[in-house]
């Protein structure tokens, strides 16, 4: 699309927009005077969905009506509460419902999958991360190294960009891959990196990764519900993700995991239990020896975390009716519109920052960073004195990165004019 730089021509994409009526389904936050802010941070915490409240109620009640009778006899028993999630998102990661179960939270079930599909031998027992990624992720592939007896300083492989470069390239991970060969065990990227925006070539991991021999897991905590996936179509493996991002479904909320169904029926996968990852039939035997379910649903450990799901499914439903297609259609234009309008006022008056997401749309999500010079916090402090949220990250001096701001707008509720406006802020 040819974008031009004025109010007209964003209030007009907005008047276009066949998602526009979304934004109405969500709480946005205000300032102190009551105006809207241009919240920019559904990377971070996704706003809350107005259809929550009634979400929550309803378990409420149960909860007070019913007591524990509300397991079986609840509007939504709670027995059966994640099965009330699978069919979404099922289709909003590509997978089939037996692939996906939603339980835990991230981190957690990060390790969770670890135990079962990182199991190094003396010779093959490397993990290729991406520079940069998330501490968890680091401190996760870091402990399970050790729990097996290897050594971190030789057994991570961390992917890093070539000098003077930001973001990795796709052939470099590809000759990585093949070069560390029968030495790799498993391939543990993020989708999305959350620092650089950069959204990697799934299916090209993981083939190259299952050409050597190695297992393939994601890390999807920026990708779930920011671009559109085929976790079962590309085979990978494993994937993790959280719901409170762009997911939209409250702090702290639960998490979701795929395991592909080559997997879904083997025993010889080590793995940690509980009762609820027992097979449903015949869990109320409560019988020694454990008999996982079929598929995902058999890496369960407790029982269903109700009010925590509720919320999710709140949100689910809004994507699904939305569908992640076409969120992904608006928000190629409205990140690209944002790049537009940056660069634009970068011809003008050099504005002093650098976006470090790669140009190429493919190659990205919702999310640019953008990398600030000195006086970059300060920068970023008066964005939020005139109603921009976004974040800060501190200069990652290993990477020869500056401090950077993250802005993300979001198909669900963000608009055009609010990316207009927000540049607006930025050139004065
Ligand atoms: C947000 C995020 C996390 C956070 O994990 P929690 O267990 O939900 O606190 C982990 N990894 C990545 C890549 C993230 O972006």
């Amino acid at each position: 699309m040819n974008f031009e730089n004025t109010i007209a021509f964003a209030k007009q994409l907005d008047s276009q927009d066949p998602l526009a009526k979304y934004r109405n389904q969500f709480f946005i936050p205000k300032d102190k005077d009551g105006n809207e802010q241009i919240y920019f941070c559904g990377n971070s915490l996704g706003l809350q969905p107005k259809s929550v409240q009634s979400k929550i109620n309803q378990e409420l009640e149960d909860w007070k009506n019913l007591g524990v009778e509300a397991h079986f006899h609840g509007k939504n028993p709670w027995f059966s509460y994640h099965h009330f999630l699978t069919d979404e998102t099922a289709r909003l990661v590509g997978a089939k419902e037996i692939e996906v179960v939603v339980m835990n939270s991230l981190s957690v079930n990060l390790n969770l999958l670890m135990i079962s599909f990182y199991r190094p031998t003396a010779k093959r027992n490397k993990i290729l991360i991406e520079g940069g990624a998330f501490p968890s992720d680091y401190y996760a592939v870091e402990q399970q190294i050790k729990l097996h007896g290897y050594n971190p300083d030789h057994c991570m492989i961390e992917m890093l960009p070539r000098k003077g470069e930001f973001t990795l390239r796709m052939e470099d991970i590809i000759a990585k891959i093949n070069e560390l060969e029968d030495e790799l065990a498993l391939v543990m990227f993020g989708g999305v990196n959350y620092f650089t925006g950069q959204f990697f070539d799934l299916e090209a991991i993981t083939k190259a990764g299952h050409k050597v021999g190695a297992q393939v897991g994601f890390d999807l905590a920026h990708t779930a519900g920011n671009i559109p996936l085929q976790l079962h179509d590309w085979n990978v493996d494993f994937a993790t993700w959280c719901s409170y991002k762009y997911l939209n479904s409250g702090p702290g909320g639960t998490s979701g995991i795929f395991v592909h169904e080559l997997h879904a029926n083997n025993p010889q996968l080590p793995r940690l239990a509980g009762w609820w990852g027992y097979d449903e039939k015949t869990r109320f035997k409560m019988q020694k020896g454990f008999l996982p379910q079929v598929g995902a649903a058999g890496w369960q450990m407790s029982n269903a975390q109700i009010f925590p799901m509720a919320i999710h499914k709140a949100s689910l439903e809004i994507f699904d009716e939305a569908g992640i297609d076409n969120l992904r259609a608006k928000s190629l234009l409205l990140t690209g519109f944002l790049e537009y309008l940056i660069d634009e006022a970068n011809k003008e008056n050099d504005l002093g920052f650098k976006i470090i997401t790669p140009r190429n749309a493919a190659e990205r999500g919702c999310q640019l960073s953008l990398m600030t010079g000195a006086n970059g916090k300060q920068l970023f402090e008066k964005l939020t004195q005139k109603g921009v949220i976004a974040d800060w990250r501190e200069p990652n001096e290993a990477f020869g990165i500056g401090g950077v701001i993250r802005v993300a707008p979001t198909p669900l509720y963000n608009t055009f004019e609010e990316v207009f406006k927000f540049v607006e802020i930025l050139k004065n």
